[in-house]
């Protein structure tokens, strides 16, 4: 490692310091154990050396979006303890690879999809850890179903042997964290209409600039990519 891949490496684990005492900060304001919320690390478009080293501090949760590129990356640091998280949109032809090296997928919105997990994740493994997006703003261009669908696809999920259903995820229209409110209330409708639903614990919510607010609505689990490793590069 030469001197400036040393210093850019102390950056990063200093920002990630920093997220994980802003994370600490947010749970004892809202009154939250310590332990209530998780830190995803998300490393889209970033580097398996940057993932080594924040794993090396102890991260072992990481989000990606890309399936390819996850997959690249999880060859090159196989055999680490590290835990992957499918974060972005989810087409069918990426199902398999998915169910067979994933642990959790946060973006699951339709039943094809889900059908297609659990067809296809691997015996050997444990189910899938699944959160539904929920698209709370109704904007037609994002992912995730509407309210409305939302009880049909909780109730076809959680039959899935292969599938975990472990909660609900949301990103929303920026800037308006009312969103957060409105998942933690669906979640909680739903455990009160399904009481004997077990395991279904998780509202993925919170990102770089909302962390504060997603944790004091509840969130278990903050997604954060800028905030720890810096902008992301451009892709084009
Ligand atoms: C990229 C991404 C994040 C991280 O966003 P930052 O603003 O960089 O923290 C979180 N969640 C999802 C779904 C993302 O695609």
């Amino acid at each position: 490692m030469n001197s400036a891949d040393a210093s850019s490496s102390e950056q990063l684990i200093s920002r990630w310091q920093q997220v994980r005492d802003e994370i600490a900060q947010a749970s004892e304001q809202a009154g939250r154990a310590p332990d209530a919320v998780q830190l995803l690390a998300v490393s889209k478009l970033h580097s398996a050396d940057a993932i080594a080293a924040l794993n090396a501090h102890g991260q072992r949760d990481f989000g990606e979006n890309y399936v390819q590129e996850a997959l690249e990356k999880m060859q090159a640091l196989a055999g680490r303890d590290i835990v992957w998280h499918l974060i972005g949109p989810l087409q069918s032809n990426k199902t398999s690879e998915v169910a067979a090296h994933f642990d959790w997928v946060h973006s699951v919105d339709r039943l094809k999809i889900a059908r297609r997990l659990n067809d296809q994740r691997p015996a050997e493994l444990a189910p899938l850890n699944i959160c539904l997006q929920v698209n709370i703003d109704d904007e037609a261009s994002k992912s995730g179903c509407t309210l409305a669908e939302l009880p049909a696809l909780v109730e076809a999920v959680l039959v899935m042997p292969r599938l975990q259903l472990r909660g609900l995820m949301v990103i929303p229209k920026a800037g308006d964290t009312r969103a957060f409110a409105t998942l933690a209330k669906t979640h909680a409708a739903i455990l009160a209409r399904l009481p004997a639903l077990s395991g279904f614990d998780t509202l993925s919510m919170g990102m770089s600039a909302d962390v504060t607010e997603a944790i004091a609505a509840g969130s278990t689990w903050v997604r954060v990519g800028s905030a720890i490793f810096g902008a992301r590069p451009t892709t084009s």
